[in-house]
């Protein structure tokens, strides 16, 4: 199977990393190795360019990065990799994490919702 093999730098290689993806043959498997943030970009732009999630292997190097984007306040807060709850770093709303990234807001959507224990007293 011929393999190919592309380096690259960063965001300025965006149009590369396009031109590549559209170059290739259907069901060709991408291998992405990258940094977080660089696995993220190529990740989209593969989607971008009308890959499967199931074409596209990723490794990441170094330490992964999850965003939750809070549907209470529309902004966006780091979380632990393994969090199925946050706490929205904006508007302290508790978040459940949700299945979706939303490649539009780079995060995966966080659903509000209230904790046991800290209802309101009265209500
Ligand atoms: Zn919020």
């Amino acid at each position: 199977m011929p393999v190919e093999c592309l380096s690259i730098n960063g965001m300025e290689d965006k149009e590369e990393i396009k031109r590549v993806i559209l170059s290739q043959k259907m069901g060709t498997q991408f291998y992405i190795a990258a940094a977080w943030n660089n696995a993220v970009m190529i990740f989209s732009l593969g989607v971008e360019a009308g890959l499967s999630e199931a074409e596209i292997q990723t490794v990441i190097i170094g330490p992964k990065r999850r965003y939750v984007y809070c549907m209470k306040c529309f902004e966006v807060s780091e979380v632990k990799e393994e969090a199925e709850i946050a706490e929205c770093d904006h508007c302290r709303a508790s978040l459940e994490i949700g299945p979706f990234y939303s490649i539009v807001r780079e995060g995966y959507i966080g659903y509000p919702f209230i904790p046991i224990g800290k209802e309101e007293v009265g209500s």
